[in-house]
């Protein structure tokens, strides 16, 4: 069995969106080489946007239905 990928880590409470500081459950890796981090909430805004620039997404959002913590959800 061959890994191609190298895993990412996974992301914890520590990484946060790069847009209003919640923790991030998506992470976005550029083709420039570059990370960017978001919220469940702004992962699904950007969403568009981030596939035509990001080369992987590590989308965790998944997590937010199975853990029921808290989630900064707007959609109330
Ligand atoms: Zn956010």
């Amino acid at each position: 069995m061959t890994t191609v990928l190298t895993p990412a880590s996974p992301l914890t409470a520590a990484d946060r969106c790069d847009r209003c500081g919640a923790q991030a459950y998506l992470r976005v890796v550029l083709a420039s080489g570059g990370e960017l981090l978001f919220c469940a909430h702004h992962g699904r805004k950007f969403e568009p946007e981030l596939k035509k620039i990001a080369v992987e997404i590590q989308d965790e959002t998944g997590r937010l239905s199975t853990t029921n913590a808290s989630a900064d959800d707007d959609e109330h």
